[in-house]
């Protein structure tokens, strides 16, 4: 038996519990892992609380990140004792995930545990932190440097803004914060950003263009904000969309595109290819200050995830969640 938080559906009853768990019920996969820690993202917090249809299975172990010893492996390119991590590919929303002691998978869904990284490390960056990076890739792709201006950060006290914004300042970005917690302003300074603006100033129907000020942009809001940042980019700048946590809504116009040459490039972490997920975590070894993940994450237990989601969706969690899923 191991111990997990389950998700179980029956009609319209959904609801997540930690229990202890038959490790017979496994899934299939060719690599079974010891999890030492998982984390919490907006998607897992969806999931838990079943506020929108992330989990397409039931029963589900929610969690789309691990990282672990790998216990017992049929796959030539893991072997017993390595250290290994997980983001996405369906774990916790089609497929039993990282919020258990263990799990079995793909092995070729595994990523080697960077070795900049403690295993603790590897997840307070998480699909966050991994997005982050492939945003900040994105960026790069479409010409974006240090000298092209202002980069602009939005959601920026959660978990892909706090990481985003660390990495930029660290590349020589100057980085602009949006967030709706002005009360963060130090925390947010600390991690680097030159300037912090109130979420509000976004947030309401703009129009098609407005005065151009950012070279590019880490969208992780949607809806309005996303629109209202399209419309401020500069000529040629470029916005990288991942996220949905002010709505999945997107009412722009075609302005910024058409008239200023601006690129909405989108990023998935999800199904994004081994050889780009192996790219991003060797930049994150390079690029993020190790120290600063102390500064962004706080642990939890698994007896604390369910009331930290709820948490989470409320827009209360600052920076990372990792969960010490043996503690
Ligand atoms: P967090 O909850 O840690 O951060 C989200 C931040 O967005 C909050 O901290 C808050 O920042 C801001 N925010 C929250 N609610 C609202 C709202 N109603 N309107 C505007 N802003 C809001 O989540 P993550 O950082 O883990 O994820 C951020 C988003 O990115 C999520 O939508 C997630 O699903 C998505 N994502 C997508 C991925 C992909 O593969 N495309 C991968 C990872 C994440 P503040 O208080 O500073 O304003």
């Amino acid at each position: 038996m191991f111990k997990g938080i389950l998700i179980e559906k029956d009609g319209d009853d959904y609801r997540a519990a930690l229990k202890d768990i038959d490790e017979a019920l496994l899934p299939e996969g060719d690599v079974t892992i010891n999890v030492a820690y998982s984390t919490l993202n907006y998607k897992d917090a969806l999931a838990i609380t079943g506020k929108a249809p992330v989990v397409r299975r039931f029963p589900m172990i929610p969690g789309i990140d691990l990282a672990g010893t790998v216990e017992t492996s049929d796959n030539p390119d893991y072997r017993v004792g390595d250290g290994v991590i997980l983001n996405g590919w369906g774990v916790g929303e089609t497929h039993w995930g990282g919020l258990a002691q263990k799990a079995r998978v793909k092995g070729e869904w595994l990523v080697p545990l960077p070795g900049a990284f403690s295993p603790r490390q590897a997840m307070a960056i998480g699909t966050a932190g991994y997005t982050a990076m492939l945003c900040v890739l994105a960026l790069e792709r479409h010409g974006i440097t240090p000298h092209s201006g202002d980069i602009l950060v939005t959601g920026a006290a959660g978990g892909v803004g706090s990481i985003a914004i660390a990495m930029l300042a660290r590349l020589g970005y100057r980085v602009v914060a949006v967030s709706g917690r002005t009360q963060e302003a130090d925390y947010l300074k600390d991690l680097g950003a030159a300037e912090i603006l109130d979420r509000a100033e976004f947030a309401s129907p703009g129009k098609p263009l407005g005065k151009e000020r950012w070279a590019g942009a880490i969208d992780v809001v949607g809806s309005h904000v996303l629109a209202n940042v399209c419309a401020t980019t500069r000529y040629g700048g470029t916005v990288a969309a991942c996220g949905l946590a002010g709505g999945m809504d997107f009412p722009a116009t075609v302005a910024p595109f058409i008239l200023r040459g601006v690129t909405l490039a989108g990023v998935d972490s999800v199904m994004c290819p081994r050889p780009a997920r192996l790219e991003a975590w060797a930049r994150l070894a390079r690029d993020l200050d190790p120290a600063v993940l102390d500064a962004i994450s706080s642990g939890i237990g698994l007896g604390e995830v369910i009331a930290s989601a709820q948490a989470l969706l409320q827009g209360n969690i600052r920076g990372r969640l990792v969960v010490d899923v043996q503690g």
